[in-house]
């Protein structure tokens, strides 16, 4: 059987169940959430996998999401990736975009969300009043091609970024802290974590010693 081009939709009872569910994982039904689910079935078809993905197949795929928004969340609930289990990464791009990558393959494809799709929706949601409202009806039915631009990419992910990757426990050379998941900065003065090195996100003001 031929795949479906890009001017499949998927079905709509699969699209809503899973709209559903990450909307309640998220707090609110909005576009985000069907741009990020409808993302995940065309990402994960296009790698040869079901959506959500099953057991054992889940271990093959790590995603990464470009935008620290709704969409997030959204590809996690529908995909079944998880930041937690290093099958998903935050890169904080800006973009409306998510990547998926077949680890046994190494092929790996990115779907970038189009502007023009907010134009597109009326045309798809007559019916429904207000921009918001009827772009999150239009998303669930409009063909894969108006929605995403699809991109066939190479991603490089680090051994140590691998999901369910353990790389050895190294012990701050300042201030004794284990650092994991191979997050040490090598110094003169030997390996560092992020906070002695400088390379904290935060700023210490006062350090409570009782
Ligand atoms: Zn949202
Ligand atoms: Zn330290």
């Amino acid at each position: 059987m031929s795949q479906p081009g890009l001017d499949y939709c998927p079905p709509l009872e699969q699209v809503d169940r899973l709209v559903e569910a990450a909307s309640r994982a998220h707090g609110h039904l909005c576009p985000g959430q069907v741009i990020g689910v409808r993302a995940s079935i065309l990402g994960l078809r296009l790698l040869g996998y079901p959506c959500p993905l099953g057991w054992p197949e889940i271990k093959s795929i790590v995603g990464f999401v470009e935008i620290e928004r709704c969409m997030a969340d959204a590809v996690a609930t529908a995909s079944g990736l998880r930041f937690g289990r290093g099958s998903l990464k935050l890169i904080n791009l800006g973009l409306l975009a998510v990547t998926f990558l077949d680890l046994p393959s190494g092929r790996a494809v990115r779907l970038l969300s189009r502007e023009s799709a907010r134009e597109l929706a009326a045309g798809y949601a007559p019916e429904v009043e207000g921009a918001h409202a009827q772009q999150t009806r239009a998303y669930r039915v409009m063909p894969d091609g108006e929605l995403f631009e699809v991109q066939w990419v190479k991603v490089e992910l680090k051994p140590e970024e691998l999901p369910g990757a353990r790389p050895p426990k190294v012990p701050c050379s300042r201030c004794g802290v284990l650092v994991r998941s191979g997050q040490v900065h090598p110094s003169d003065q030997g390996p560092l974590c992020a906070v002695c090195a400088g390379r904290a996100y935060f700023e210490i003001l006062e350090r409570e010693d009782c």
